[in-house]
């Protein structure tokens, strides 16, 4: 270290403190990086990597970036879950003794940008931590720090951890450093996240008021560890931190991590884009925070039916008043981010620019107010009342602040004339500095008879007057002093005019400094207005949410669905809203759904390509849609309210965590299984699949069998094993439906519609009909099919996969030499169940 020089000394101190940032070194005008820090950024920004002296006798690796495009760089590398640490000079290098003094004024990590493209209009960037108890129970917050929104929870298990930390889609994770190693290895694999450090779990008073609401020392601790983090790597005020809010994952219609991707409710499986998922399609907001809030809607199906209702309610009203609703969205339309400007405004990174804007924004609320009044409803009324026109803020923006300002905050014109007596005065001084000099060019003038004479101003020379060369002899001695020649011209300045020049330039100098003082005055009035504003926020994005709904729901012919208390589901002409749109309300075949106590599950069969998941997801989609309180797909539509939706759908074989695609499915059927409750809805589509026909075909029905007797969740089941369709008989809720399919010109044609009973189980030689395969071999395989659908018949076997029950397999070999009638009697005796028989029954059979 000593051979060092005393810079790179001061920078290898720093960067002692920040091992895991990318440490941004201010040096002049630039950002420099060395050794590690430059060979692994130069590779990252495709930036040249140089090197210097640095007293020892090696080179240092260097690369940096300027100072004014760093924004760019930094971006970048927070992109790919970097973190850095800005280091900026904390003191003036011409009055510096020895090194200039440097510091890190920020940590910038991924769960902290403020701002840049990074930060996506309408999603919210989340930053959590999660606290592991020794008592199995972890602790969950996070905060979107650039909305300033705290959210806090206990969860129970570790699965309930990854699929809040999934559906809230947190960027980084903040844990104590002797969390768990294999969990913590989970949070790297599982969801890419940038993985913080933080031990401290006391709150710090100035705090107390955000986490007043945090009882439980759990949740304070774990909000505490969220709050130090911050504070650690914000340095910077934090006044726009709203009070935490506590809740339980059982307030809200739980889904897990697969369900949420398999029915692609914010997301594609295949693309992982928004474009395809259900919430592209409700996505008429046209502010950002609306749009913000419409994703969190969607995160968390309601529970509570008067809430739903009330959301219900208004949409109605908007979508029955229609001129009402453009006219609401065109004024929301001019509303701007109110939540992220008020973290701005908190952070001290807000221009004039963004005050002209909070101010126009402000001017629309009177008029927003006047139309939802005008909806004359009592619900809309509600919500009417508490949009917070903030008058005395439009106020003092509008005496304030210029409608035009410059985007930098430090060179004046953004304060309006009259707001301050000192500033008009400068401002004075200065104006009457210019039309003194403008009358001088005629004063000049008739002094020395030369009609061309000029007076102009630039940067390098100030005021000058120009003469041309063809004129000079025209001067008279003494009076002008030359300070620049031109090609045909000389310029000059004169006693009097360097005199003036110095008070327009003072009091220029003087009225800009006195602007920013004020620009910051003004910055600490906004500050008293947060709490207000993102209030408002909370009402405006609300209301466009809602709005948005009612859009759609007019736009797509969505109906108001009622909710049932006999748990009976009811859905007359349902569609898959995403599907329908894409293929267009003319192709879509709409199917009714019934079911009720008497039809708890419903196995579907029918061939590939039929419709049968996409209806299985329609119905999902339709619950899920209701219980967020916007209108449903369907003509008419009584539901239940879900506690809980489980899918098993074939699409998403988990790839990253490099799980059989079986394990997958037996897994997800797991989670369904342990968790549902007769409240719950489940989707089962090709269990079994994953394994060969025999075990597969078992563990179907097994779970079929189960979920009768055990859950009673309703459950839509679809398969390709007809066999399956026997158990109407012997399990009372279970119906079967299938897909129907018809033969027209000669061809098979699968109508998408749903129908009760079985499917038809030889389409399959329909289809080798059509084929024209020879009729002997049609007439053949008619006569084998028939004999396969006997009762007690072994069913087809198709092919022989490696099994899971392999050692049990070879058992039924055994029965080769028994005859037909053999078998029978045997099957018959081993489907009885002895422990629900009385002696008597079982003498008797
Ligand atoms: P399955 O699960 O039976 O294999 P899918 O549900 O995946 O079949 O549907 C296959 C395709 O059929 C879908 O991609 C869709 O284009 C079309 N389809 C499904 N249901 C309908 C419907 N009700 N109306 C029109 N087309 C449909």
């Amino acid at each position: 270290m000593a051979t060092y020089t005393p810079m790179i000394q001061q920078y290898l101190q720093i960067k002692a403190q920040y091992p895991d940032a990318f440490l941004f070194f201010r040096l002049g005008d630039f950002y420099e990086m060395f050794f590690e820090d430059a060979v692994k950024a130069a590779q990252e920004l495709e930036i040249t990597l140089t090197s210097r002296d640095g007293g020892a006798e090696e080179r240092i690796p260097m690369c940096g970036v300027p100072y004014h495009s760093a924004q760019g760089y930094i971006e970048q590398l927070i992109e790919k879950g970097y973190k850095v640490a800005i280091c900026e000079q904390v003191e003036d290098p011409k009055t510096a003794k020895g090194v200039v003094r440097r510091e890190v004024v920020q940590l910038i990590t991924p769960g902290t940008v403020m701002e840049g493209k990074r930060l996506l209009e309408k999603e919210n960037n989340y930053l959590a931590t999660v606290s592991a108890f020794q008592d199995g129970t972890y602790g969950l917050a996070y905060m979107d720090l650039s909305t300033g929104e705290n959210r806090v929870t206990l969860l129970y298990s570790w699965e309930e951890v990854m699929n809040e930390l999934y559906a809230i889609g947190a960027k980084e994770i903040v844990i104590s450093p002797d969390f768990p190693e294999t969990l913590r290895q989970l949070l790297k694999e599982r969801y890419d996240m940038t993985v913080s450090e933080e031990e401290n779990t006391v709150l710090p008073e100035t705090f107390f008021t955000v986490a007043a609401a945090l009882e439980q020392d759990k949740l304070k601790m774990t909000f505490a560890r969220l709050v130090h983090y911050i504070v650690r790597t914000q340095k910077r005020s934090l006044d726009h931190l709203q009070p935490a809010q506590v809740y339980q994952v059982d307030q809200y219609m739980k889904m897990d991590v697969y369900s949420k991707r398999n029915l692609e409710l914010t997301e594609t499986i295949r693309s992982k884009g928004r474009k395809g998922s259900l919430l592209w399609l409700l996505d008429e907001t046209v502010t950002a925070m609306g749009g913000r809030l419409l994703k969190q809607w969607l995160d968390r199906p309601l529970l509570d039916r008067e809430v739903i209702e009330w959301r219900f309610s208004i949409v109605e009203t908007l979508l029955q008043q229609y001129f009402e609703r453009q006219e609401l969205r065109t004024l929301l339309r001019e509303v701007y981010d109110l939540e992220r400007l008020a973290g701005r405004v908190a952070y001290g990174n807000v221009n004039a620019r963004d005050f002209v804007q909070l101010k126009k924004s402000l001017q629309q609320i009177p008029a927003l107010k006047e139309v939802v009044q005008r909806l004359n409803h009592q619900e809309a009324e509600q919500l009417a009342e508490r949009l917070d026109p903030c008058f005395e803020l439009v106020e003092l923006l509008e005496r304030a602040i210029q409608e035009q300002p410059p985007l930098s905050v430090k060179e004046g014109n953004i304060i309006k004339d009259g707001y301050n007596e000192t500033l008009d005065r400068f401002r004075d001084a200065s104006r009457n500095g210019k039309t003194w000099i403008a009358q001088l060019e005629s004063k000049e003038r008739e002094i020395t008879g030369i009609k061309s004479l000029k007076i102009g101003y630039n940067r390098v020379f100030g005021y000058y007057i120009e003469v041309t060369k063809a004129n000079l002899h025209l001067l008279p001695e003494g009076r002008y002093e030359r300070k620049q020649t031109l090609a045909n011209a000389e310029r000059f300045v004169t006693q009097e005019l360097k005199e003036k020049e110095a008070l327009i330039l003072e009091a220029e100098e003087k009225s800009m400094e006195l602007e920013y003082e004020l620009f910051v005055q003004i910055r600490e009035q906004v500050k008293q207005f947060i709490p207000r504003l993102q209030m408002l926020a909370k009402m405006i994005s609300q209301l466009d949410v809602l709005q948005s709904f009612a859009t759609v729901s007019e736009a797509r012919h969505y109906v108001r669905p009622r909710f049932s208390h006999e748990r009976e589901l009811w859905i007359q002409a349902g569609r898959h809203p995403v599907v329908e749109k894409v293929l267009g309300s003319q192709t879509y075949v709409p199917n009714d759904c019934m079911m009720n106590r008497e039809r708890e599950l419903l196995l579907i069969t029918g061939p590939n390509m039929s419709g049968k998941s996409t209806y299985m997801r329609q119905v999902a989609l339709t619950a899920i849609m209701a219980q967020i309180g916007c209108f449903v797909p369907a003509d008419q539509a009584v539901l239940p309210i879900f506690d809980q939706v489980f899918t098993r759908i074939g699409a998403a074989d988990d790839l990253v965590s490099g799980q059989s695609t079986f394990m997958v499915e037996m897994l997800e059927a797991r989670n369904a299984i342990v968790h549902a409750t007769q409240n719950s809805l489940i989707l089962f589509d090709e269990i079994g699949r994953g394994t060969s026909t025999y075990d597969g075909m078992a563990l179907a029905q097994a779970i079929i069998e189960y979920v009768h007797h055990k859950i009673g969740a309703k459950t839509l089941f679809s398969t390709h094993y007809h066999e399956l369709t026997v158990l109407e008989q012997a399990l009372p809720r279970l119906k079967n439906v299938h897909v129907r399919a018809i033969e027209e010109d000669g061809k098979v044609v699968f109508l998408h519609k749903i129908e009760d009973g079985p499917a038809d189980q030889s389409y399959g030689i329909h289809v080798a009909e059509l084929a024209e395969l020879p009729a002997e071999l049609i007439q053949r395989a008619k006569e084998i099919l028939a004999e396969l659908e006997q009762p007690g018949q072994e069913k087809t076997k198709p092919f022989e996969q490696l099994s899971l029950f392999a050692e049990e397999a070879p058992a039924k070999s055994k029965d080769v030499s028994l005859s037909k009638k053999e078998k029978e009697v045997i099957r018959l005796l081993e489907s009885l169940n002895l422990l629900d028989m009385t002696p008597l029954q079982a003498l008797n059979q």
